[in-house]
């Protein structure tokens, strides 16, 4: 059996100063293990090659394409790892440099506090005015109204004003220093700020209320890692992985090692680990790495948009399906919907493969996400399923 490749749900881990991370340079590339950031170049020299020569070349060619390519980008805090097997170097290098210049776009477009094109898009609905969008900001808008809707409210980017209240609108966590006033929080809630109080036509932004504030923090990983397998798709490449901090999704076969995601236990350690399969996207919310801290008393950095004060009795929450975007907004939405209501919104949302963690460490999970994870030692553990009452 070959070693697997542990890939720890922790966040804090790949995260780097937010010095690192400037407007102008907001992503970097690092050469894979063979030391490859460019593709070899070719010169008339290599023409007149012996047909012995060629055949060599062939094979080295041919054994490349089975090695691992790899390369680090940066876009939003995140190192994004991504491996590719089966692609020759050339074809690899290319892809890195059309990744690296699509997380640019990202960063610049989708930051909710480095000034860019969402910045720009939340100043005009604060000033009533119409905004112009990307394709990308407007599909984010789309499927967040609709699952902000199937979620009853529990997923909202348009809580940008009370996230930035909560200072939260940061890179260097934890924070440390008491809560907002309760003042504050209410003079937001009584807006009630929603997604679906944004108006689409084309490109156009228009928001009915003015303290509407777009944050793309629960869902723009998980529609940056599906983009990015779109456009390894599109340049020919099958077999890939994309992990953006432990959050990550898969394409094709992944080499003769297989991967594995580990579940944290709250205070340290693993549950278990769940090893990553063919097309599949693996996503992970908790409140154990971004937080306030206040004394004795910690506030994570998902908030429930019911209350405006941070979402609690839930560690994590991991979620495996076909698609990052929605697996990452579940996610957050399951973690604020709390150990009382994630089984309905878990059903209102279709999921299949959940695993819920409370604080004390016992561990909630569905059928087919059993059958999913490796447990390491004793875990005290509940199946649920959406059929029962
Ligand atoms: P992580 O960033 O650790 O992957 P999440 O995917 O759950 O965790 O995203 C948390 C981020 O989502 C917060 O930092 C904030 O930007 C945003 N957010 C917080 N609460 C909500 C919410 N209820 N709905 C939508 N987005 C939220
Ligand atoms: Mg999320």
């Amino acid at each position: 059996m070959p070693a697997a490749v542990q890939v720890v749900i922790a966040r804090a881990v790949v995260q780097t100063s937010p010095s690192a991370v400037t407007r102008n340079n907001p992503v970097i590339i690092k050469p894979n293990k063979w030391g490859q950031t460019q593709a070899p170049g070719w010169s008339p020299w290599h023409l007149t090659l012996t047909p012995i020569l060629a055949v060599c070349l062939f094979l080295l060619v041919a054994c490349q394409r089975d090695q691992e390519q790899s390369a680090e980008l940066f876009v939003f805090g995140t190192i994004v790892e991504i491996k590719l097997w089966g692609a020759s170097p050339k074809e690899a290098s290319h892809a890195f440099s059309e990744l690296q210049k699509m997380f640019q776009g990202m960063h610049r477009d989708w930051h909710a506090w480095e000034p860019g094109r969402l910045t720009e898009i939340n100043r005009a609905f604060a000033e009533g005015r119409t905004a112009i969008a990307d394709p990308d900001i407007v599909e984010m808008i789309r499927r967040s109204q609709i699952i902000e809707k199937q979620t009853g409210g529990r997923f909202n980017p348009a809580i940008g004003a009370l996230i930035r209240l909560w200072g939260f609108h940061t890179s260097d966590y934890p924070i440390v220093g008491p809560p907002p006033s309760q003042v504050q929080i209410d003079a937001i809630m009584e807006h009630n700020p929603s997604s679906r109080d944004i108006h689409i036509n084309g490109l156009e932004l228009r928001s009915d209320n003015p303290t509407v504030q777009l944050d793309f923090g629960g869902i723009a990983k998980g529609y940056a890692v599906d983009l990015t397998i779109r456009r390894l798709r599109e340049l020919g490449i099958t077999n890939a992985i994309v992990n953006a901090g432990g959050d990550l999704r898969a394409i094709g076969n992944h080499g003769d090692r297989p991967w594995r995601v580990a579940v944290r236990k709250p205070g340290g350690g693993n549950i278990g680990s769940i090893q990553v399969m063919g097309d599949e996207a693996i996503f992970t919310s908790g409140n154990y790495e971004r937080f306030r801290a206040n004394q004795t008393e910690r506030y994570p950095h998902i908030l429930d948009p019911g209350t405006g004060w941070p979402a609690k009795d839930i560690a994590s929450v991991t979620i495996i399906m076909d698609e990052g975007l929605l697996a990452d907004a579940a996610a957050t939405a399951l973690v604020v919907a709390g150990l009382d209501e994630w089984v309905e919104v878990a059903r209102q949302l279709d999921l299949a493969q959940v695993v819920v963690v409370d604080e004390k460490g016992t561990v909630y999970l569905t059928p087919e996400m059993e059958q999913r994870i490796q447990f390491s030692g004793d875990v005290t553990r509940d199946i649920v399923r959406f059929g029962d009452d």
